[in-house]
């Protein structure tokens, strides 16, 4: 018999099943997700789960503060046993170059003209708020308390578990092989059980969307690039907001259960679909952590691994339709911030997918902007 869906979605990291959660809420009809393995098996269970609203482009804030907004209701919204193990501990970024902080001055402005209560601070009210940060050189910092953690993967079951109870069919090891379309149109996918055919599919499969696009012909410049996390063994809770600096390239946070998690930039990263970890990435992390938070030469690293961040040229994702294939919806190229950004992405997605007008303006964010080079580079990213 010929299987029929309204609309498929293709993965469940965060953006699928916040996608698959926003449409049936919207009654959007029959809805089936589609992962190739568990939920949250991509970036989103590799991600360090760190949630900000200090960005530098107006629309990563306006998408960032709205997505806070709902982590802050999710607990309630999706009444999932247990919770998100949410932590405000607000986001600290500390800046060591005169430019550095020219950039975050710009950024506090924006956030604040936009409704983000970010701050600049000095140096003495850093280390009264982390007494253990060994604040050498430090010129100044920016501070958001609403910034801070939630678990990624307790926020993938939350979504994923809602949408089932409001109707949503969740397949998982169910690899979608391809996309079928008719020249203009899409028309459903193919999976390794059997076929599927449906008017509008959205793809959320993370770096894997390249080529599952290119199979039909549409380009996207998208591409995995590795980056490494660590956790440390659990303390008590002695540093309470996540530290990050983008001169250092790094950040750091303890997680509500009392473990440390950090990660830093490479600047020989592998591209591609390489995710494995290295010693390399322990040397350098460590080095780096016990210059800043010296108590830590004595703490006990638990687990390293590594994952992959969904790069665009900009930096910033790809969220809307494709033109030139009516049905064909898009969700990725998170750029290392996706988890962060998935309840309001999923949200605006939703809306437009169901003919609505998204409630924050998302056109710049489409895939056409790669092809009439109007890229809008996020300044303040960790690399
Ligand atoms: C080390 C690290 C640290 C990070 N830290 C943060 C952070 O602190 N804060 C933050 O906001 N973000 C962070 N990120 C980024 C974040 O994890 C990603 O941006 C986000 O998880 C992307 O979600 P996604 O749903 O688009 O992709 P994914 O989570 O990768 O989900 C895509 C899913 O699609 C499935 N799939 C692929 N192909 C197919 C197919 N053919 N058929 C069916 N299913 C398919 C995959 O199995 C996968 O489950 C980090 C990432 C890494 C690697």
């Amino acid at each position: 018999m010929k299987e029929t869906a309204d609309i498929v979605i293709v993965g469940g990291g965060c953006q699928g099943v916040s996608l698959a959660y926003h449409l049936t809420k919207k009654k959007a009809g029959k809805i089936i997700l589609l992962e190739k393995s568990y939920l949250g098996s991509g970036a989103t269970g590799a991600c360090a789960a760190g949630i900000r609203a200090q960005w530098g482009l107006p629309i990563n804030c306006k998408l960032a503060i709205k997505s806070l907004e709902k982590f802050e209701q999710m607990d309630e919204e999706l009444d999932f046993p247990g919770g998100i193990d949410l932590k405000q501990g607000g986001y600290l970024v500390l800046a060591y170059q005169e430019e550095e902080i020219v950039q975050l001055k710009k950024n506090v402005v924006l956030q604040n003209s936009l409704g983000i209560k970010s701050k600049i601070i000095s140096p003495g009210e850093v280390r009264s708020m982390v007494p253990y940060l060994n604040t050498e050189n430090l010129i100044e910092a920016t501070y958001h308390q609403r910034d801070g953690y939630a678990d990624p993967h307790k926020v993938v079951f939350a979504y994923g578990e809602a949408s089932v109870r409001l109707g949503v069919e969740i397949r998982k090891f169910t690899p979608v092989k391809r996309i079928i379309v008719d020249e203009v149109r899409v028309m459903g996918v193919e999976t390794d059980k059997g076929t599927i055919y449906a008017p509008i599919v959205a793809v959320t499969a993370g770096i894997y969307s390249t080529g599952l696009l290119s199979n039909i012909g549409i380009n996207i410049p998208l591409y995995g690039e590795r980056h490494e996390a660590l956790v440390t063994e659990p303390l008590e809770p002695m540093v309470k907001p996540m530290i990050i600096s983008f001169s250092l390239n790094l950040y750091c946070q303890q997680t509500p259960h009392g473990s440390f998690i950090m990660g830093c930039g490479d600047p020989h990263k592998p591209v591609g679909e390489d995710i494995s970890s290295t010693p390399q990435f322990l040397f350098t992390m460590t080095k780096k952590i016990t210059r800043l938070l010296p108590f830590m030469k004595k703490v006990r690293v638990v687990r390293q691994w590594g994952g992959s961040y969904d790069m665009t040229p900009d930096a910033t994702p790809i969220i809307g339709s494709v033109s030139e294939i009516k049905g064909l919806y898009l969700s990725t190229g998170f750029s290392g911030h996706g988890f962060m950004l998935s309840p309001m992405s999923g949200e605006l997605l939703s809306q437009l997918i169901i003919g609505e007008t998204p409630s924050v303006d998302i056109s710049g964010l489409n895939l056409e902007r790669f092809q009439i080079g109007e890229l809008i580079r996020e300044p303040s990213v960790v690399g």
